[in-house]
C-alpha cells in the first residue's frame, strides 16, 4: 500500500477510538510545494499509551518525549503526542515536555511558521500562523518571538540557514536580527549536530545561499570548538551567478573539497577542522584527499612537462589517490571548466579519462609479482621493509606505463634494484 494511504489510516484508526491526529511538519510543508515525501509525521492527542493501544504493531521510539512509532501496512509512522515545551534550560532542550490536548498548542512550539502547520486525513489545512502565506511569499520566519525561540534552541539558527537554502526562502528580517544577535549561543550545541546540518545543507539544493547565510551571521564561528571556515576567502562560491558556484557539482565530497580549496584550509588544518566537526575518519580523508589532488595538478602548471610525462605524473597520481578520487576530480575538471584553467586541466580534460583507462595496475594485487618472488632475489632470501618499498615502486613503474605489467619483465627490473642495492652495500 502507498504511505499516505497508509498513513491516512492510521489517522483513521485514531479516530475512530475518539483521538484527535493529524499530518503535521515536512509532510504538511513539502506537500503543499508539491515536493517528494520522504516520510510523514503525526500528531495526536492520544497518550504514548493510548497509542500503542490502538494498533498492533508499534516501536516505542521516544516514549520520554511522547513518540511511538506505529507500523502500518509496513510503514512506519512517528505518531508523536500534542505537547509543549515548558522550559528551555541549556538552548537545546526542554527541562520538561508536557502533553496538551490542543493541536494549536502543539503547532505552536515549532520553530518556523513552514514547519507548524497539520492537515487533517482529507488533506485539509490548520495553519494558526500564517505559514502557507509565507510558503507563497518565500519567506522563513519563527513562531512567535524569534529571540526567545533561538534561546530556547540554539540549533535553529542552523536549521534556519537550512530551510532557507533548500527552499529559496528569505529569512524574515526579525528572525534574522535575532539570529544575528543570537549566534553566540550555538556554543551550547553539540558538534555532531552542527555537522549533520552542515551536511544538509552543503549536500543540499542551494548551498551557495547557505553559505553566504553562514558567512553573513558568522554563526560557525561561535561553535563549541574552533570549526569556522574562512568564508571570507571563498566569497566567488556564493556570489551570484559565479561560474565558481558550489551548486553546480552532484557530489557533495567535492562540494567540500571546492569549499576548502576556496577558502584556503590546507591538508593538516583540514583534517583536524573536519575531525573536530565529528566527520568519520573516511569521510575527512576522502575530503582531504580530493582537496590534495586538485592542489597537485595545480601545481604541474608550472613544471613545463611534456605530453609524456604529465601522461606519466597522472597515472602515478591516480594510483596514489584510487580510481573514486581521481575520476571525481576529472569530473571536477569538466564541471568547472571556466575556473579549472590552464594547460594542464585542459590536458586533462582532453586525454584524462583514456589515460586512466590505460592504468593496468591500481594495487598490489594486480601486480604480476608478488613479494615472494623478490625475497628470492634477495642474498639472505629473507622478508623485510625492502620488499615492501621495491614491490610499491615497481607498482608505481607499472601504473605509469614505464614497464608493462609482465612477471619477466617485472623481476627483471627487480634484480636490477636489488644489485644496485648490494653494491651500495659493499661501498659501504
Ligand atoms: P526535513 O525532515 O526535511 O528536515 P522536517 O520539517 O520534517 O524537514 P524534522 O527535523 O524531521 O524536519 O522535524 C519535524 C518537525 O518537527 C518540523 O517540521 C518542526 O515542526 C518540528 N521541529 C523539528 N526540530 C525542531 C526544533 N529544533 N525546534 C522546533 N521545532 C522543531
Ligand atoms: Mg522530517
Amino acid at each position: 500500500m502507498q504511505m499516505i494511504e497508509a498513513a491516512r489510516e492510521v489517522l483513521r484508526q485514531l479516530s475512530l477510538k475518539g483521538f484527535q491526529a493529524y499530518f503535521v511538519g515536512g509532510f504538511v510543508r513539502d506537500r503543499l510545494l508539491g515536493r517528494n515525501i520522504k516520510d510523514i509525521d503525526i500528531a495526536t492527542s492520544a497518550t504514548p499509551a493510548e497509542v500503542m493501544s490502538v494498533f498492533p504493531k508499534f516501536v516505542p521510539t521516544g516514549l520520554q518525549h511522547g513518540t511511538v512509532t506505529v507500523i502500518q501496512d509496513g510503514h512506519p509512522f512517528e505518531v508523536t503526542t500534542y505537547r509543549s515545551e515548558a522550559e528551555y534550560t541549556d538552548y537545546r532542550r526542554p527541562s520538561s515536555v508536557s502533553f496538551v490536548q490542543d493541536v494549536t498548542e502543539d503547532l505552536k512550539r515549532r520553530d518556523f511558521t513552514i514547519n507548524a502547520m497539520a492537515m487533517t486525513s482529507d488533506f485539509e489545512l490548520v495553519d494558526p500562523f500564517g505559514g502557507q502565506a509565507d510558503l507563497r511569499d518565500k519567506l522563513l520566519r519563527c513562531v512567535g518571538d524569534p529571540g526567545e525561540r533561538f534561546r530556547e534552541d540554539a540549533l535553529r539558527m542552523l536549521r534556519c540557514i537550512r530551510f532557507s537554502a533548500e527552499y529559496g526562502l528569505r529569512v524574515h528580517t526579525d528572525t534574522w536580527k535575532a539570529l544575528r544577535d543570537q549566534a553566540s549561543l550555538l556554543q551550547h550545541i553539540a558538534l555532531e549536530r552542527v555537522r549533520a546540518e552542515l551536511e544538509r545543507m552543503i549536500g543540499g539544493a542551494k548551498p551557495s545561499q547557505a553559505l553566504r547565510l553562514l558567512y553573513e551571521s558568522n554563526l560557525l564561528h561561535f561553535a563549541k570548538k574552533p570549526v569556522a571556515i574562512p568564508l571570507s576567502r571563498a566569497e566567488k562560491l556564493f556570489a551570484e551567478e559565479s561560474a565558481y558556484s558550489i551548486d553546480r557539482m552532484d557530489d557533495p565530497l567535492l562540494r567540500w573539497a571546492w569549499l576548502f580549496v576556496h577558502s584556503g584550509v590546507r591538508t593538516e588544518q583540514l583534517r583536524s577542522l573536519l575531525l573536530r566537526l565529528t566527520f568519520s575518519k573516511a569521510v575527512t580523508k576522502s575530503i582531504v584527499e580530493r582537496v590534495d589532488l586538485i592542489d597537485t595538478v595545480d601545481s604541474w602548471e608550472d613544471q613545463q612537462l611534456t605530453a609524456a610525462q604529465l601522461s606519466e605524473r597522472f597515472k602515478e597520481t591516480s594510483l596514489r589517490f584510487g580510481l573514486e578520487t581521481t575520476e571525481a576530480i576529472l569530473k571536477l575538471a569538466f564541471t568547472y571548466e571556466a575556473c579549472l584553467t590552464g594547460k594542464v586541466w585542459e590536458q586533462l580534460r582532453i586525454q584524462g579519462q583514456s589515460w586512466i583507462a590505460e592504468i593496468p595496475v591500481w594495487g598490489l594485487k594486480d601486480l604480476d609479482i608478488k613479494g615472494n618472488d623478490l625475497q628470492e632475489l634477495l642474498p639472505n632470501k629473507q622478508a623485510g621493509p625492502f620488499i615492501g618499498l621495491l614491490l610499491d615502486r615497481l607498482l608505481a613503474d607499472t601504473a605509469a606505463g614505464r614497464v608493462p605489467n609482465e612477471r619477466d619483465t617485472l623481476l627483471e627490473r627487480a634484480r636490477d634494484a636489488v644489485e644496485q642495492l648490494v653494491e651500495r652495500g659493499t661501498q659501504g
